[in-house]
């Protein structure tokens, strides 16, 4: 009988230690279930929702990439502002100034392609800037280029002829013009270097600019008594075939300031004015620099200014 209790003691403590281990197999089962759930639930919590952080990053982010169209777009018009300096400098300022157009390869400096810097699907890059940059050098350097030789120009310019060397009320024929024309002593065509203005011995003939005489006498190199004055940036005008001259070399003559008499000397058939003008020693045709709207009181007064 006691024996028969110890039994079943023994056995109810086997079956309550089976219920235990049952018991706490299944509480590490819903720990791991849990733990499991735990992360996929902080997974997909952190995949819909932003950390505090990361939405401050993201609003930051948008605000940058608004602001990069914003400068892509600017620079756009930027290039287009470029493009139409780029068109007006070839096709006006270097035309007007006898140069030719930049080749395209010069223009784009090396780097190639048009602008188009903003667009919805891409971003302005280092690269475009240094583009921009690269365009802008080539452009400076053409303006200044232009504009070196445009002073060039207005220098020169202010040195040539601004007046007729004789007076209208003077001239009694335009015998001969600039370049080939059948010679009047040796009748063969030869290459006149000046121009011919019949007046009466004796008529005033009168410096078409101002500058310093370098020659004043006759040389005997067919032009007779002879004045050449030199007007600067290698420009002279040249009077030949005088009855008499009234300056000396070396000596500086104002505008429209008399300088001599019209005559005969020199290899010449009549009375005229043999006139040229030279652009660094080479003639060239003086005519387009005849000014014969000048009385001789406006003369005087022209001499008398400068
Ligand atoms: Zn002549």
């Amino acid at each position: 009988m006691e024996q028969e209790r110890n039994s079943m003691n023994a056995s109810n403590l086997v079956i309550n230690q089976a219920k235990s281990l049952k018991t706490n197999g299944g509480f590490l089962k819903v720990l791991f279930v849990s733990f499991i759930m735990g992360i996929g639930f902080n997974l997909s919590f952190s995949y819909f929702f932003d950390s505090p952080e990361e939405i401050i990053l993201k609003k930051q982010n948008k605000e940058l990439q608004t602001k990069l169209y914003a400068i892509g777009y600017r620079m756009d018009s930027i290039d287009n502002y470029l493009a139409h300096i780029q068109q007006k400098d070839d096709y006006l300022y270097r035309m007007l100034l006898n140069e030719k157009p930049l080749e395209k390869e010069i223009r784009m400096a090396g780097i190639g392609g048009a602008g188009y810097f903003a667009t919805l699907s891409s971003y302005i890059t280092p690269t475009d800037l240094e583009r921009v940059e690269a365009r802008l050098a080539v452009q400076m350097s053409s303006l200044n280029e232009l504009t070196h030789k445009a002073e060039k120009i207005v220098k020169e310019y202010a040195c040539l002829p601004q007046i007729s060397p004789i007076l209208q009320t003077d001239l009694i024929r335009f015998t001969s013009g600039f370049g080939n024309r059948n010679h009047p002593i040796y009748h063969l065509e030869k290459f006149h270097k000046g121009i011919d203005l019949t007046a009466n011995k004796g008529t005033s003939v009168y410096a078409t600019s101002k500058g310093k005489v370098v020659i004043a006498s006759n040389q005997a190199d067919g032009y007779g008594n002879k004045v050449v004055i030199d007007h600067g940036n290698g420009i002279k005008t040249v009077y030949a075939h005088l009855s008499k001259i009234l300056v000396k070399a070396g000596q500086e003559v104002n505008l429209a300031q008399e300088i001599g008499k019209v005559g005969n000397s020199g290899r010449s058939i009549a009375s005229h004015l043999h006139y040229e003008l030279r652009r660094n020693d080479e003639p060239i045709d003086p005519t387009p620099f005849l000014d014969w709207d000048f009385s001789e009181e406006e003369y005087k007064a022209l001499a008398d200014g400068n």
